[in-house]
């Protein structure tokens, strides 16, 4: 479904100036496999640039007021909401999710920005008396290198940038090179509604990503992205003992116990599964289910996917749209080879559409246990592998039997022994009877090999500060 892109030309923000690059690189419409319009490929000149801006930038974004700040990131937002419809439509066309999700995505991110820029570090006092004065205070780290992931590439970096702005950093944003253009036209509006330097966004490949993390002028690197690439990115920050926040992925698992209520649960079970297919890092990538209950669930988790309708995002009435990428495309239908050859059952799905693009049909999974790739890595797509369960215990235990721990649930109508229970689990957050459903004011953040780190509420924004004691004694 052909859409007319809003704008064809794409530039980098730096130092308050949208410019170029010498080279570029092709951004492909997952729904078709082909390229639709190209980026800049960013170089290390452009790069050391921003990076000197961001510095001279970021003493006098400090030294305003907290309010002051709020003011900017506020008219941020605002724009970001007037221009909600353009950027979603670039949004899907790279990134494939459907047009009303990548809308949400958007207003959502202006939503964070609002709310999040109005929360307040305010320094601790630790002594009062006797002539002597010392409170612990909460400084910006300085520069900021955030690198962001291609699956929700605008409320992603929308976290980082307000979570850094606010408490005073300055900010060179990478996006991936598989999404770049929507956070480009986040630079297009840092133009219009922020101080020049203190916000820089720069489109390159994955040695961009490296060039920022071992440069100089950079703190603090936050980054999301999968583990293995987390690993570097610390091993790479360690060199110049930056502050790092890794936001990584996850192997999620829901739980759901004898009593759990069947038709209630199965839409939510499906929904955190297959959104934005599958691809979330939160999202429900095993499903543990007890044995009373486990056919009759399987049943209706059958007939509520029957009603995902598959296509293009600018299809009309289309909930999930392909995978993002071909490297992605590949990896799930490998999963899926792998548990087919293991002996596992296909309730439906398991296989790839009949289209051109990266289409795979969503797909629920049986007949396979731990030990089978699909259920002890990170799918990132639409298949659910199903475990049956008989002890409560053995389920929680096969849970955290996982290098992850970034989220997971409880289903019951027992909510007290579903709290205790979800406590068990070695996760950031542990829902109960909901899931991928972070809330504005909670921490988020992996436990385990899903992260370093917390953002969302105070936690996020004191992530991006460096505390000081001023310990002051009179003569
Ligand atoms: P990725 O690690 O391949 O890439 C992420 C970013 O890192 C991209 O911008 C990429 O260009 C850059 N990059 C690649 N190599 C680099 C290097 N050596 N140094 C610095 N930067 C480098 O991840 P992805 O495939 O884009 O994203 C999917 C992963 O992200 C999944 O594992 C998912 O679970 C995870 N994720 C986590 C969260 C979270 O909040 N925990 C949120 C979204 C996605």
């Amino acid at each position: 479904m052909s859409v007319s892109m809003p704008q064809t030309v794409f530039q980098q923000l730096i130092d308050g100036k949208l410019e170029d690059s010498p080279k570029s690189f092709d951004v492909i419409d997952p729904s078709t496999g082909e390229p639709f319009a190209r980026a800049p490929n960013a170089s290390r000149e452009q790069l050391d640039r921003a990076v000197a801006a961001a510095r001279r930038a970021q003493r006098e974004w400090a030294a305003r007021t907290p309010q002051a700040r709020r003011e900017a990131l506020h008219a941020f937002a605002a724009s970001l909401r007037a221009q909600a419809n353009e950027i979603a439509t670039v949004l899907t066309r790279e990134q494939g999710k459907p047009l009303a999700d990548a809308q949400r995505e958007v207003l959502g991110a202006a939503a964070l920005i609002e709310g999040a820029s109005t929360i307040e570090i305010e320094p601790e006092l630790l002594e009062s008396s006797r002539g002597v004065q010392r409170q612990v205070r909460f400084r910006p780290v300085g520069v900021v290198g955030a690198i962001a992931p291609w699956n929700a590439p605008i409320i992603l970096s929308s976290s980082k940038v307000v979570e850094a702005l606010q408490a005073g950093n300055c900010m060179v944003l990478k996006p991936s090179p598989y999404t770049p253009l929507a956070t480009l036209m986040l630079g297009e509006i840092a133009a219009r509604t922020l101080p020049r330097g203190v916000l820089n966004v720069l489109s390159g490949s994955d040695d961009f990503g490296s060039w920022m993390t071992s440069h100089p002028g950079i703190d603090l690197v936050s980054f999301t992205g999968s583990c293995a690439t987390g690993k570097r990115v610390a091993a790479a920050a360690a060199q110049g003992l930056k502050r790092i926040i890794l936001e990584l992925g996850g192997n999620d698992a829901a739980i759901v116990l004898a009593d759990a209520d069947v038709q209630a649960i199965t839409p939510k079970l499906i929904a955190a599964a297959f959104e934005n297919t599958g691809q979330i890092c939160m999202a429900i990538k095993r499903l543990y289910v007890h044995e009373s209950l486990y056919s009759e669930l399987c049943d209706a988790l059958v007939k509520h996917t029957a009603k995902v309708h598959v296509g293009s995002g600018f299809e009309p009435n289309v909930t999930m749209g392909p995978l993002q990428n071909r490297m992605q495309y590949d990896r799930v239908l490998e999963l899926i080879e792998d548990a087919r050859a293991r002996g596992a059952t296909f309730l439906t799905g398991g296989r790839a559409l009949q289209r051109p693009g990266y289409f795979v049909a969503p797909t629920l999974v049986t007949n396979v246990a731990e030990g089978v790739r699909l259920v002890d890595e990170e799918q990132f797509g639409p298949v659910l592998p199903i475990l049956p369960f008989r002890d409560e215990e053995d389920a929680i235990a096969r849970a955290n039997a996982s290098r992850y721990g970034l989220s997971g649930s409880v289903w019951t109508r027992d909510l007290a022994h579903g709290q205790a229970l979800a406590a068990k689990l070695e996760v950031g957050t542990a829902w109960v009877n909901k899931h991928l459903a972070p809330s504005p004011d909670a921490p988020f953040g992996g436990a385990k090999e899903s992260g370093i780190g917390r953002i969302g509420a105070k936690f996020g924004a004191r992530a991006y500060m460096e505390p000081q004691v001023i310990d002051a004694v009179a003569l």
